[in-house]
């Protein structure tokens, strides 16, 4: 879908309705929908993405997985494109956490373009946040891990957008190079 901003803006509103109660699980609580809005800021000024559709899509890519929100909610607003990319996003989270990773690494080269470019802007933001601004109660242990499965998930996937790679690989080496200094 080509520029349609009114409904880029409703989704920002929609979404920071849905996360309203929701904080970020790094040491200073950060409003849940600043990892959205970030998605979407690198999906527009370093992916270049143009595609609407991908653009809603990122500012409601958790709404689904961590709110009370519809597959049929998002689509009835704001098309079956948007909803569908969404979904693919989202985990099953009726299964345990563990398969749960292993199915996003299994995935990963069976995503759509849109649902790729998500991917790597959502693993950017993430990856940055356990880099500075991590859960109170992680290990440098388990930051490295989580470093290392998004490693993993995001291989499955390249080849799509030279911008977004370089900007993960850029963040998964300074979250690296914060480690070996600590
Ligand atoms: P979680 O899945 O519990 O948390 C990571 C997710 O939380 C991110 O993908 C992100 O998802 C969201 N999130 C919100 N705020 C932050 C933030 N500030 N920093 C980072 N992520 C944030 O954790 P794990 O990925 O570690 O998954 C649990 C796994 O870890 C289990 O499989 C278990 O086996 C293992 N484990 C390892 C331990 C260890 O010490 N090595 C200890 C305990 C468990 P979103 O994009 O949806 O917001
Ligand atoms: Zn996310």
């Amino acid at each position: 879908m080509k520029n349609d901003l009114p409904k880029l803006l409703q989704a920002i509103s929609f979404a920071a309705k849905k996360h309203v109660k929701q904080k970020r699980k790094g040491a200073n609580q950060e409003p849940y929908i600043n990892h959205p809005l970030e998605v979407l800021n690198v999906l527009a000024n370093v992916g270049k993405i143009e595609d609407y559709d991908v653009l809603i899509a990122a500012v409601l890519h958790d709404t689904i997985e961590d709110t009370e929100t519809t597959k049929e909610e998002i689509s009835e607003r704001f098309g079956l494109k948007v909803s569908e990319y969404v979904l693919e996003v989202t985990d099953d989270k009726s299964l345990p956490k563990a398969e749960r990773k292993q199915l996003q690494i299994e995935h990963a080269p069976h995503l759509s373009n849109g649902a790729k470019y998500i991917k790597l802007a959502d693993k950017i933001s993430n990856i940055r946040d356990v880099s500075e601004n991590p859960p109170g109660d992680w290990s440098n242990e388990r930051r490295l891990e989580y470093i290392s499965w998004g490693e993993k998930v995001i291989a499955g996937l390249r080849g799509v957008n030279a911008n977004l790679e370089r900007l993960f690989d850029e963040t998964v080496s300074k979250a690296r190079r914060k480690f070996e200094q600590s």
